[in-house]
């Protein structure tokens, strides 16, 4: 499989570190907001990536943070008056919410948080300050770009321009305009802060990154993604202060998602064409905002519009069609023999969809290998046919949008279905051993969820009401 490394602007054969296994880390949301369909698209794209990972049979290990601590969530925790963990705590279960109607594998996603590694944080810091790389100014600590290597080499940026370009504020206590922040002192006593070797403050932006990866993935990784936005200075700074630390390379194969325009515009907060999830989801299932993400390659930009989505709407109803119309006559299918040019015919589309997919994640091409195999069902498949080639179809189908993450309602219901049940009868068992506080419990959280549970005579039955 090939992926386009942005470390060295080519298209790459990938080779993991270790055989059949694959560590992704993916840059995460800042929770102070709800999440729009600028933050869906690194999410999307790279959890679409660990899916064909794994359908190639490696086992993946994926991490995408949440920044839990940021001078935005201080912000927004002043204005309001409330505690920042109140904050951050809201917003990743809206978070956690869109994102599991995105169809993202949460189950097999690790969300480590940056307030719980600030210990490993300090430690990092700590190891430049020892190696004369980074530097304490009264409680601020900043890292020295002229003492890192190849500084600038992700982004090709030129550095000396940059240092000129950027005015030194008169109060600065940096050595060179370009050096940033590793650790922030407390400015107020009502900010949140941790006790540190240079007194009370908080970590950087970029240093919570270069920790969580290195924490849970090791010094060096097979791929870090996120959006193009990211690589400079974020990424940037990650590898410079990495690679400083450890002298060994921070990341393998660096991969970034373009930007979203809508109405061919880019989107921004100041234009108020900037869409929240939670607004789109009003008109439509967040998974035709999953099949309309793929349906461009990763690296060019992609256009929001209502025609465009009303329109991967219908494609994604077409291919939900083709799939019931598979279900229904397998129902009633006799078994027969394998009709070997048919067979031959579905084996080709598996094929041009592993090449689409093995050529830089070209998701646009695997979507019409999907189309291929709906036509494909269409016109070779009836009430005549095997049930062996009526299988092959149905499997077929949901491999490959296994793969896309799409085709995900009814597993869905499924699964929810489940869920209240086994909370009906955890409620049922609470009420029998008469704790009323968790029986409460129960009924409120999910409620929460949209979820209302009634007590009948024949037993307690539920309903959706949202
Ligand atoms: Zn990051």
């Amino acid at each position: 499989m090939k992926v386009y490394n942005t470390l060295t602007r080519k298209k790459e054969e990938f080779v993991p570190i270790e055989k059949g296994k694959v560590g992704i880390y993916v840059c995460g949301p800042t929770v102070y907001n709800y999440i729009h369909v600028g933050n869906a698209r690194p999410m999307v794209v790279f959890d679409t990536l660990r899916r064909y990972f794994q359908y190639k049979g490696y086992e993946v290990k994926y991490v995408s943070n949440f920044t839990d601590i940021d001078d935005k969530i201080i912000e927004k925790a002043k204005k309001e008056s409330i505690d920042f963990k109140e904050i951050t705590k809201k917003y990743i279960a809206a978070y956690l919410d869109n994102s599991n109607e995105l169809n993202f594998d949460e189950k097999d996603t690790i969300h480590p948080r940056a307030t719980e590694y600030i210990e490993e944080m300090i430690a990092f810091v700590k190891g430049l300050e020892d190696k004369g790389i980074a530097y304490n100014v009264d409680g601020d600590v900043y890292f020295d770009i002229t003492k890192a290597k190849d500084y600038g080499k992700l982004s090709r940026k030129n550095i000396e321009e940059l240092q000129a370009g950027k005015r030194i504020e008169v109060s600065s206590e940096k050595k060179n305009a370009m050096d940033f922040a590793l650790w922030k002192k407390r400015k107020e006593e009502s900010e949140p802060a941790w006790k540190s070797p240079w007194g009370m403050g908080r970590p950087g932006w970029h240093l919570e990154c270069s920790v969580m990866s290195q924490s849970i993935l090791g010094d060096t990784i097979d791929i870090h993604a996120g959006g193009e936005d990211l690589q400079f200075p974020h990424h940037e700074n990650e590898i410079a202060q990495s690679e400083s630390l450890h002298d060994k390379d921070f990341a393998n194969y660096w991969m970034h998602n373009s930007m979203i325009t809508v109405d061919n515009e880019k989107m921004s907060k100041s234009k108020g064409n900037f869409f929240l999830l939670n607004d789109i989801r009003e008109e439509y299932d967040l998974e035709v905002v999953r099949f309309w993400l793929l349906s461009v390659h990763y690296r060019k930009p992609i256009n929001f519009s209502q025609e465009v989505m009303q329109a991967t709407k219908n494609g994604l109803e077409r291919i939900y069609n083709g799939k019931k119309k598979l279900i229904e006559l397998l129902a009633n299918a006799k078994t027969g023999e394998l009709e070997g040019n048919l067979s031959e015919e579905i084996d080709q589309i598996v094929k041009n969809f592993e090449v689409a997919m093995d050529d830089d994640l070209n998701t646009a091409d695997a979507i019409t290998a999907v189309y291929d195999l709906i036509k494909f069902a269409n016109t070779n498949l009836d009430e005549n046919s095997s049930k062996e080639i009526i299988e092959k179809t149905l499997n077929t189908l949901n491999k490959l949008s296994d793969v896309l993450g799409i085709l995900k309602r009814e597993e869905k219901e499924e699964n929810l279905d489940e869920y209240v049940e086994k909370m009906i009868q955890e409620r049922t068992d609470a009420r029998k051993a008469k704790d009323f506080a968790k029986a409460d419990e129960i009924r409120d959280k999910l409620l929460e969820m949209g979820i209302k549970l009634k007590d009948t005579r024949q037993g307690v039955t539920w309903e959706k009401i949202k």
